[in-house]
């Protein structure tokens, strides 16, 4: 058992006792203090003692607790620890305490033995109670006293009323549940109902006027909205975030690309507002400027915007200039990274992205022509040996892509790949080298989403088990 010298950290609960049966061992005031602690909790009290005090006679004259007259030992103790919840050793007998204590501890049932944390397995802080509303002191055990006399400042600082505010807040608890569905939305109008005159109203029992109080914030209510931008990752669901999928379920709207699929779209909440913005080629559904606006906008009206995104936001995502605006705007945003189609292609094609061997470095390039139709590409640094080239948004331009990389000194027969909606149940890879690959993309008719990889790592591959 562990000695009262030795530190202990108390780990503080507040535990349920009504209907529990509890034992208290000892009649004289010291166990009146801690019955007079138990009697509000509706626990069922045995108590053990040869005699009583005054306060604790009356009790048991009262039917409030059950008294043994009895001298509490070993052996009648045992048979009562079954199916107890709790026990207070209260006598001022320290051997006895000791010992019975020991009893409980064996038995698993938690004891307290008065003064004695050192043969307690609870102790009972200082208590300072208004209605629902108890604030506790604890030293530990190592000074009661100063326990005591810190519960009596708080006692001073205390508002009489906080029973009656903590019970206007209880029974309005309910009735503004419904009204605001969204804990941070009742957090806030809570906050402003303490910060404002409701708390005196409710304090002071004027129930009423603290309702109308509340109703005026309620009214008054603006939501602060918010920007979360959300990787999906690459097309299978499995390889959503836990966070992606927890936003997923909470926004109010959601504005997501072409590279979301039905699959993914799926996991957000029924009752949300879906908004395709998605970027094809040629086909812009909503420029981005009109989807950074519609961000701004939607939030500013309070709304939960999820801007879900194929693969990571801040890859090839333009998550970058999304934020640049909320930010100007001064819109709270979240980002929330996914899993990058490389990742996600490489993994289940079976091509490692890196290998000791012959890919020390790993280069992911946009393949996306400007608007004269060249590649602008440090091809220098691209057509390199020693490492693996991941290009997104490659396909329409990989004749260019290859011949280049060729003309920039990368052998014709350099193993290169195609991932076709990597991830999905769609997936298709096709491996050839720089100079087959762009004729097999036309006669396998590969269609966008397509990844590129590019390097020795494709010679590596292991085709993963379905
Ligand atoms: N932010 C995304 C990339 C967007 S750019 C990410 O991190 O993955 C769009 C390009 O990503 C596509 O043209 C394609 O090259 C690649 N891509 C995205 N998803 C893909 C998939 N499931 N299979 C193959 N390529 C994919």
């Amino acid at each position: 058992m562990q000695s009262s010298s030795e530190k202990t950290s108390w780990f503080p609960i507040m535990l349920r006792l009504d209907g529990a049966r509890v034992l208290v061992i000892g009649g004289g005031n010291i166990a009146a203090n801690k019955v007079r602690l138990l009697v509000p909790t509706g626990a069922r009290i045995e108590l053990l003692s040869p005699t009583l005090c005054p306060e604790l006679q009356r009790l048991a004259e009262d039917d409030v607790l059950t008294h043994v007259p009895c001298r509490a030992s070993a052996e009648n103790m045992q048979s009562r620890l079954s199916g107890c919840r709790l026990v207070y050793l209260a006598t001022n007998d320290t051997t006895l305490n000791r010992a019975l204590a020991a009893l409980c501890q064996q038995a698993n049932v938690p004891v307290c033995a008065v003064d004695d944390p050192g043969n307690s397995s609870f102790i009972t802080p200082a208590l300072s109670t208004r209605g629902a509303v108890q604030v506790a002191v604890s030293t530990g055990g190592a000074a009661p006293v100063l326990a005591r006399r810190l519960r009596a400042k708080i006692e001073e600082i205390l508002p009489a009323g906080l029973h009656l505010l903590a019970e206007f807040m209880q029974n309005a608890r309910q009735p503004l549940r419904e009204r605001l569905p969204d804990p941070s939305d009742r957090r806030q109008v809570w906050e402003r109902f303490l910060d404002g005159a409701g708390s005196a109203l409710a304090m002071s029992g004027q129930t009423d006027a603290a309702k109308r109080e509340l109703d005026t914030l309620l009214d008054g209510h603006t939501r602060q909205g918010e920007v979360w931008l959300v990787g999906a990752g690459p097309g299978d669901p499995n390889l959503l975030t836990l966070a992606a999928l927890r936003l997923m379920q909470d926004a109010d709207t959601v504005l997501y690309d072409s590279l979301i699929g039905p699959d993914i779209l799926n996991y957000v909440r029924r009752d949300a507002e879906l908004i395709f913005v998605g970027k094809q080629r040629s086909r812009h559904t909503l420029p981005q400027e009109g989807i950074n606006a519609e961000l701004v906008r939607r939030a500013k009206a309070g709304e939960r915007v999820l801007r879900l995104k194929g693969g990571d936001p801040f890859i090839f995502g333009r998550g970058g200039e999304e934020i640049e605006t909320l930010t100007q705007a001064g819109v709270p945003f979240r980002i929330i990274p996914g899993i990058s189609a490389a990742n996600g292609c490489a993994a289940y094609a079976g091509i490692p992205l890196t290998h000791r061997d012959c890919a020390q470095a790993c280069l992911f390039i946009t393949g996306h022509a400007k608007a004269d139709g060249m590649l602008d590409l440090a091809w220098e640094t691209i057509a390199l040996r020693s490492q693996t080239v991941v290009i997104y948004m490659g396909l329409i331009m990989l004749p260019q892509l290859c011949s280049q990389l060729i003309a920039h000194g990368l052998p014709a027969e350099w193993p290169a790949a195609l991932v076709e909606r990597g991830t999905t149940p769609q997936q298709r890879v096709i491996t050839g080298t720089l100079s087959t690959l762009p004729a097999q993309a036309i006669a396998e008719k590969v269609t966008s989403p397509a990844l590129i990889i590019i390097g020795e790592v494709v010679r590596h591959r292991v085709q993963p088990a379905p």
